[in-house]
């Protein structure tokens, strides 16, 4: 069954009360978001050169994204507009992580596409301190703790990348603290992996920083392991097709391998046919260590709290599985052991306080 998203961001599915309000209270940690494809539609219509022209709703919302070119036509359009200066930087970055805070998403690892912003004429330092001032308002306003991840994407291969990369590791802000605290490998994987990029993961590797690579959405097994082996990551962003093959399973899971997983958003680019029948159940019973997130939330109609409900309406997840991923996600926090041990018996105290019984009106 394919589920209907409305405009109101909630997915037509009842669940019983409890679990409801479980799944909006439960900490939750989100792994693979692009912060472009998180904007405001209000704050894009109220920034946007045809802002006053455009409709209430995101016009995609009602018709089918059916090509990754769509996909890409959709940020040139209308996200790119409304980009170009420090100060809407800015003011994105604190609204996408406040959105994210009402959800008790407390831990996330923000991807920012270097070569986006960078397209509009900003210095990466303009772009990630903007970010950085952004992300200190919205740390010091809610309970989030923010990661900033520098996006590169293989469509640019040509361009500066090694500069790019080594400008925005060795950023420092203000208060003297690392800006960037990871490296995701983005765009369509059908181009291949060219070169400059092991090159770029190797300086990553050195400075210490997370590596991160988009792999198995649009190509299969043999992608994922390209990047496993060749550029040394431990978190897969997306990784979903990792399902066609059992031995890479076993590889995954020997390794202690993250898989990033975000149905909506490939039930909209026809990765999976149906939220039903993706594969994040699979994965999470044969054993991988799966995260639950949205990839792009305004552009697929949805959020982490939707998500959450989808697999538990769609694939049958009760709480204890639904509080297992959430404890899943915050051991690969960049946080301290403290902050782990408080969040995780935060999550059993909630699951274990949650008796599914009553269908909510
Ligand atoms: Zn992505």
């Amino acid at each position: 069954m394919k589920p209907e998203l409305n405009r109101n961001n909630q997915s037509a599915v009842q669940l019983a009360k409890e679990t409801e309000t479980f799944i909006r209270e439960v900490p939750k940690a989100e792994y693979h978001l692009h912060f472009e494809g998180a904007f405001r539609w209000q704050t894009i219509k109220a920034v946007h050169p045809q802002g006053r022209s455009l409709p209430e709703f995101p016009p995609w919302w009602r018709t089918k994204i059916s090509t990754f070119r769509d996909f890409e036509k959709i940020f040139t359009d209308y996200i790119l507009p409304t980009t170009g200066t420090p100060e809407l930087i800015e003011r994105h970055m604190y609204e996408v992580l406040s959105d994210l805070a009402v959800q008790n998403v407390r831990y996330v690892e923000m991807s920012i596409s270097l070569h986006f912003h960078s397209g509009r004429g900003l210095e990466i330092e303009e772009i990630l301190q903007a970010v950085q001032r952004g992300r200190t308002a919205a740390e010091s306003d809610h309970d989030i703790t923010v990661r900033i991840i520098a996006g590169l994407s293989r469509r640019r291969s040509e361009e500066k990348v090694i500069d790019l990369l080594q400008r925005a590791i060795s950023l420092r802000s203000i208060e003297g603290r690392n800006i960037v605290d990871g490296v995701d490998l983005y765009g369509d994987e059908r181009l291949g992996l060219p070169e400059v990029f092991v090159e770029a993961f190797a300086l990553a590797k050195r400075a210490g920083i997370r590596l991160k690579a988009h792999s198995g959405e649009f190509c299969g097994p043999e992608s994922i392991l390209q990047v496993m082996n060749i550029l040394n990551v431990q978190n897969i962003s997306h990784g979903v097709r990792a399902w066609e093959s059992s031995d890479l399973i076993k590889e995954i899971i020997c390794r202690g391998i993250y898989l990033h997983l975000c149905p909506s958003s490939n039930v909209c680019l026809g990765i999976s046919s149906s939220i039903a029948t993706h594969p994040f159940r699979a994965l999470f019973n044969a054993g991988c260590q799966v995260t639950l997130n949205t990839d792009d939330p305004l552009i697929f109609n949805t959020n982490l709290t939707n998500e959450f409900r989808l697999i538990t309406a769609f694939q049958s997840f009760n709480v204890n599985e639904l509080a297992s991923i959430c404890k899943t996600a915050f051991n690969n926090a960049l946080i301290s052991n403290k902050s782990l041990d408080a969040v995780c018996n935060n999550i059993n105290e909630l699951a274990e306080n949650c008796h599914p019984l009553a269908l909510s009106g």
